[in-house]
């Protein structure tokens, strides 16, 4: 740096520059202002600038600039010796409008216009400097957010136009020339209406008189047409263009084409048609086949009782007697099977009589505990006089039969179950509860869906997954519902509630 050549009559005058232009004024100024001495040392500055730098520069201590840091563009930080300031004094010419990145002591950054300028003396000598410093940050942040703006644009593969109220087309982006096959130039100033198909053109004013209310229009699927006259199914989103007032004066839309997701849901629908096609052939499939095996298996029950009772071999008579109870269960399976058959085609009929609600549950727990001796089935009922029920008891039977054979199957480690009942007066409400494996919270709605397991479980209990399914049914066709209430590792409660009377 050139040693400046300074009378003290020329510091003074300096100084009167630089620290006694009224404060007041200098911190009026809505740009930041600073002078430096001709070695480089600030010397004066405005409060524009210490808000600026984020600092306060200490005077005769800090050179050129008082934020310490300038970035350049490969985001390293700049030599001192090529700050704009100490190259106005070095080169003592002025620099026009340099744009600067400055970091401050907190590591926010800041876009800012310098302007240094140097100032001599009477005899020409340098004496020091000043720099405007201009911030820029909100101009250059929203020009990059402009810009960053326009390349999405331009990168979208979806049409995005804008047009007036009138459906002047004032913009077009490469996606809507690839879509619509117009370059940008063939369609700028003509009306949106050589897009739209004769027979919808009034879609377009249903879309302007939405715009106008201010309302967008969304995923709205319709047909377009492109130069070459193809019809092209679209997916439009249209919203409303605001003025700086908040006025509409216009609307921008994005078009999408959705050939191809047309498509595949064409494809998916079929799919879907042929699966309920192939799931109907099932369903007719196993109501057949279970119907057709019934016969068979009543008439060979029906030739063992026979043998049973006239058997004397005691051997004979064991094996007679697992072979029937073994027929049994095959038979429950079969008229399961038959029971989902008549819900899928809506044939499950009910059979409604009057009955008392307490020889049903007695019943079924009186042939429960025959069959089972695992599992004691305590009953806790509420019902103090006799009540009566309106309902098909053979299928209430059949869904309590379902609730407690799935509480012994699912409950290895324990050897209680509990039946309550409970009068709610107009509905009955029968629990039955266990202390098994339980039903993991997210199951608990499916296991009541058709030929629903839960996997986890493995093969360990064997099961078609419909007994719930049924029984669910058999309650809804009651005008009731059946729910689980479950923690797992420690038991379930199956409860249903259904109207006295239908
Ligand atoms: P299945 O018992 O033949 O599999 P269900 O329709 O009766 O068919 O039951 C569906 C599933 O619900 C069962 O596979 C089982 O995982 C679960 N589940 C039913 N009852 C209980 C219970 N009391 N405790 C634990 N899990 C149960």
């Amino acid at each position: 740096m050139a040693e400046p050549m300074l009378s003290n009559n020329d510091k003074e005058n300096f100084k009167i520059i630089t620290t006694y232009i009224p404060k007041e004024l200098l911190n009026k100024l809505p740009f930041a202002i600073y002078t430096c001495n001709a070695d480089g040392y600030i010397e004066s500055f405005n409060d524009a600038a210490v808000e600026l730098w984020g600092r306060s520069p200490e005077i005769g201590k800090d050179l050129w600039c008082g934020s310490w840091k300038i970035v350049n563009d490969d985001g390293t930080y700049r030599e001192l010796t090529a700050y704009p300031m100490a190259r106005t004094l070095w080169e003592r010419t002025k620099i026009e409008a340099e744009e600067i990145l400055i970091e401050r002591p907190d590591g926010t950054r800041r876009y800012l216009i310098a302007h240094p300028e140097p100032i001599f003396n009477s005899s020409g000598s340098l004496i020091g400097a000043v720099n405007t410093l201009v911030d820029i940050t909100e101009q250059k942040n929203s020009e990059e957010k402009h810009a960053m703006l326009a390349a999405i644009i331009e990168s979208s593969v979806d049409a995005i136009i804008s047009k007036t109220l009138k459906g002047i087309i004032t913009s077009w982006n490469i996606g809507a020339e690839q879509i619509f096959g117009y370059s940008e130039s063939e369609v700028i100033g003509k009306h949106i209406s050589i897009l739209i198909p004769p027979n919808r053109i009034q879609e377009e004013n249903i879309i302007i008189n939405n715009i106008k209310s201010g309302n967008r229009v969304e995923h709205f699927e319709t047909i377009r047409i492109a130069k070459n006259g193809r019809e092209i199914p679209i997916s439009l989103t249209v919203s409303p263009i605001k003025n700086s007032r908040g006025q509409i004066i216009g609307a921008s839309k994005i078009a999408r084409d959705i050939t191809i997701q047309n498509e595949a849901r064409q494809k998916l629908h079929l799919y879907n048609k042929q699966l309920e096609k192939i799931n109907s052939y099932k369903d007719e499939f196993i109501g057949m086949a279970s119907h057709e095996l019934k016969t068979p298996l009543t008439s060979v029950n029906l030739y063992l009782q026979m043998l049973q009772r006239s058997e004397t071999n005691e051997q004979n008579k064991k094996f007679i007697t697992q072979s029937v109870s073994q027929l049994n269960k095959l038979n429950c399976l079969v008229s399961d099977l038959l029971d989902v058959s008549k819900i899928q085609s809506g044939k499950l009929l009910l059979r409604p009589a009057s009955f008392e609600v307490n020889e049903l549950i007695y019943e079924v727990a009186k042939i429960m505990q025959e069959t089972n001796n695992s599992h004691f089935i305590e009953i806790e009922n509420d019902l103090t006089n006799r009540k009566f029920i309106i309902a098909d008891k053979h299928r209430l039977e059949q869904v309590m039969i379902n609730l407690l054979t799935n509480a012994i199957k699912y409950s290895p480690n324990s050897d209680r179950i509990v039946v309550s009942v409970i009068d709610k007066v107009e509905k009955i409400k029968i629990s039955i509860t266990d202390f098994g494996i339980g039903v993991p919270e997210d199951q608990q709605e499916k296991i009541f869906t058709r030929f629903y397991r839960i996997e986890e479980l493995g093969p360990s209990y064997s099961g078609l997954g419909i007994g719930l399914y049924i029984s669910s049914e058999i309650i809804t066709s009651h005008g009731g519902h059946l729910w689980v209430e479950s923690i797992p590792g420690k038991g379930s409660t199956f409860s249903f509630e259904i109207p006295i009377t239908q």
